[in-house]
């Protein structure tokens, strides 16, 4: 029985809770990746570029930048609940 007490010592109560915490921290961590895939971003399409989440076009020439009109246009239409 001398062999088993190092096992023994994690008491199946702790061996269960900590089981739980590793399922919780993996469920977070694949949330926090699902949510990082909603958020909208810029698809490169056709030599142009369009919103991920409404298709909204955002051609090269969009002014100031692609980049500025998407960041103004993502605060406008998907401001993300909070
Ligand atoms: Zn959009």
């Amino acid at each position: 029985m001398a062999k088993k007490r190092d096992y023994d010592e994690v008491s199946p109560e702790r061996r269960a809770e900590l089981h739980k915490r590793a399922q919780e921290v993996m469920r977070e961590s694949r949330l926090a990746k699902e949510a990082k895939r909603r958020l909208p971003h810029l698809l490169s399409f056709l030599g142009g570029r369009h919103c991920s989440v409404c298709r909204m076009p955002f051609p090269p020439d969009t002014k100031p930048s692609v980049n500025e009109a998407f960041a103004q246009h993502v605060l406008k239409a998907h401001r993300p609940a909070s």
